[in-house]
């Protein structure tokens, strides 16, 4: 949004009475993320909201704001890897408590691509028709990786640029500079491989991620960084441009060579179908292995046919 901040845009649509009731955040850095939601939704709960729409910092709803227990505002992070179903659940009993309406009820779940596929369908309908002054802010910096049911049923506003730089940066930040450049160069392999079926190389460059020993949030940020990237392909198939921190252009481009935007679609819903699979195991380190495996295998499937 780089016109107007998350503030603006949600405390000009309150104030019009068209603020609708759930909305996709889409960034691309975390932290300054949950900064501008927070200090959006301090806003839009302040009692003593400026005539420019920002909160005035010094009522009792923003100081509650302020130290995380504000009665209208619930906010979820994942437990672990994932937000799961028994917080989602947990959320929704919450509201059912509270007042019918009259006072604005902000309910953020700080990264939504994490919500386990049964942790999603659990709240669609919650989403879908929550009581009156209900609002949802799903923040994502993985728009793929929300479950489509649920993106559907929001609407998508995006935080400044939501580029992958934000996702390359946050991967080399997690994996170090040296593990980062092996990381980027298996996905540009693997991704490679899947579009031109070729589950030889899978195999080969399976076995170079599983050098990389990734835990299992690593494993996790890898599956976003690549989701990515299949974002880059797309953008470089359309545009002959990409503004990736991933890889190099020209990678990108001999990535493209030949190969049709069906099938760069196809290959981005096989990977956001693997990644909310990975999201509902216990043991996402070993899970993130099998999904490889698994994939191959898959490949291997449409190349007979
Ligand atoms: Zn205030």
């Amino acid at each position: 949004m780089p016109a107007s901040s998350l503030q603006d845009v949600l405390v000009d649509l309150l104030r019009a009475g068209r603020l609708g009731h759930a909305y996709l955040v889409s960034h691309s850095e975390q932290d300054s993320a949950e900064r501008d939601v927070r200090v959006a939704v301090q806003a839009l709960l302040c009692t003593q909201r400026s005539p420019q729409g920002s909160a005035c910092g010094q009522c009792d709803s923003c100081l509650q704001v302020l130290s995380g227990n504000h009665p209208g505002l619930t906010w979820v992070d994942p437990d672990g890897a994932s937000v799961k179903v028994a917080q989602m659940r947990s959320a929704q009993g919450s509201d059912r408590l509270r007042s019918a309406g009259g006072q604005l009820q902000v309910f953020v779940v700080s990264r939504a691509e994490r919500l386990t596929l049964e942790a999603g369908n659990a709240i669609l309908k919650w989403v879908e028709e929550p009581g009156p002054d209900r609002l949802f802010l799903l923040m994502t910096a993985a728009l793929q990786g929300v479950l489509p049911t649920l993106r559907s049923r929001c609407m998508t506003l995006r935080l400044a640029a939501a580029s992958t730089t934000g996702i390359a940066d946050a991967l080399a930040t997690k994996l170090g500079q040296e593990r980062f450049v092996q990381a980027c160069a298996s996905m540009v392999e693997l991704t490679a491989a899947a579009l031109a079926r070729r589950v030889d190389a899978w195999q080969v460059v399976g076995r170079t991620v599983a050098k990389l020993r990734l835990t299992g949030e690593e494993a996790l940020q890898f599956v976003d960084a690549w989701m990515a990237l299949q974002g880059d392909v797309v953008q470089v198939l359309f545009h002959g441009q990409a503004q990736t921190g991933l890889c190099e252009l020209t990678d990108l481009q001999k990535l493209t060579h030949g190969v049709g935007a069906e099938q760069v679609a196809e290959f981005a819903l096989l990977l956001a179908e693997q990644r909310r699979r990975l999201l509902s195991h216990v043991n996402v380190q070993a899970s993130f292995e099998a999904m490889l495996i698994g994939m191959a295998s898959q490949g291997e499937g449409q190349a007979e046919r």
